[in-house]
């Protein structure tokens, strides 16, 4: 996938260490750790066969990797190339739920972000930073109205230059298909660290909740708070996870299709909590483009997931359904959001 930086080594390894200690007494599991959709991952899977397991969980992710990443031979990697292109009934699962998205969050999450993403250079790791005509032009090859899928599975575009950015969906995706997989075996307990996404499997093998640590946007070896969970992903997004600067600005990866540079809306992370790890992951995205109020009035209107927003100016504010399983570090203070 795209270049992977430094930072992302620096961040997984600080979330492993939140969760290290999580196997609980007497637990047997084992632990698949590797590279792919442009980030660290670690899988580890308890009971019975659990080495085989966590194998199999692997392989699943680097399958669905080859086929929304956006480089090599994948099904998304030929549209972008060809302006066309047939998907298989699974991409295409996912692409109309990314288009249905798109649509809940009015155009807030949006996979036909990437000639934007693309002119930012955080695919090549080029970085620079267009000016607002280089970007006003490419904004006006965006919309998911401007996506087609047809009954045979052929996408097409209504523009020249258009192009599907999957990275803000993709993890989740591959979190959720995991942990279905691992259920249809069998497997009660597993933890899926995929980079920024945690999706877990049931409850720790001793039955009690996971303790999922929160990390501050602000400092990467901090941690705000600790989620505690079973059997739901937990998605963070944020300016902090990938980014460049230049004259003194930070540019960062998740895109205001609005305005076409990078959201500035007041938030600084937003962690979704959600039994759908798909939607947590597009959520987290595209809540944080939306800005406090808006991803607040988003949860009270539709629900079906938690949040966790963590302000620019340092506050945290929690949905109530995740209240009761937040508990902040020392010198934090959240609020809590209800209907
Ligand atoms: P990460 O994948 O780094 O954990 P996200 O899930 O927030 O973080 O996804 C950000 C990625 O999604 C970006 O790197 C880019 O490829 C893509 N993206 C950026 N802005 C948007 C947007 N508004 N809607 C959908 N995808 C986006
Ligand atoms: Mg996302």
């Amino acid at each position: 996938m795209r270049k992977h930086m430094g930072r992302t080594a620096c961040l997984i390894i600080s979330m492993l260490l939140l969760l290290s200690g999580c196997g609980g007494e007497g637990s047997t599991g084992a632990s698949e750790e590797f590279f792919a959709m442009d980030t660290y991952m670690r899988i580890t899977v308890y009971g019975d066969d659990a080495e085989e397991m966590a194998e199999e969980a692997k392989d699943e992710i680097e399958r669905i990797e080859a086929l929304l990443s956006i480089t090599g031979e994948s099904e998304i990697a030929v549209i972008n190339a060809e302006g066309e292109g047939d998907v298989s009934d699974e991409t295409r699962g996912v692409l109309e739920r990314a288009i249905e998205i798109g649509k809940l969050t009015e155009g807030a999450f949006d996979i036909t972000i990437y000639p934007v993403v693309d002119a930012w250079g955080f695919f090549s790791g080029d970085y620079r930073v267009p000016d607002e005509e280089e970007i006003g032009e490419l904004i006006s090859h965006t919309g998911i109205e401007n996506i087609s899928i047809s009954d045979d599975n052929s996408v097409t575009f209504a523009q020249q230059g258009m192009g599907i950015d999957l990275g803000g969906i993709g993890k989740g995706y591959a979190g959720q298909r995991v942990h279905d997989l691992l259920a249809d075996y069998g497997v009660s307990s597993a933890l899926m660290e995929l980079g920024g996404n945690v999706c877990l499997l049931g409850a720790k093998p001793d039955g009690s909740l996971w303790r999922v640590g929160i990390m501050s946007p602000f400092d990467d070896s901090e941690r705000i708070g600790v989620i505690e969970a079973e059997d739901v992903s937990i998605v963070t997004s944020g300016g902090y996870q990938r980014y460049f600067m230049e004259d003194g600005v930070v540019y960062h990866h998740i895109i205001d299709p609005s305005t076409g540079f990078p959201a500035d809306n007041g938030l600084a992370s937003v962690t979704v909590v959600c039994s759908d790890g798909l939607l947590a992951d597009a959520l987290s995205t595209a809540l944080f483009v939306m800005g406090e109020d808006g991803a607040c009035s988003f949860w009270k209107e539709n629900g079906g997931f938690e949040m966790l927003l963590v302000t620019d100016d340092e506050r945290i504010i929690v949905s109530s359904g995740v209240a009761d399983f937040f508990q902040p570090e020392d010198g934090y203070i959240t609020e809590v959001v209800s209907r």
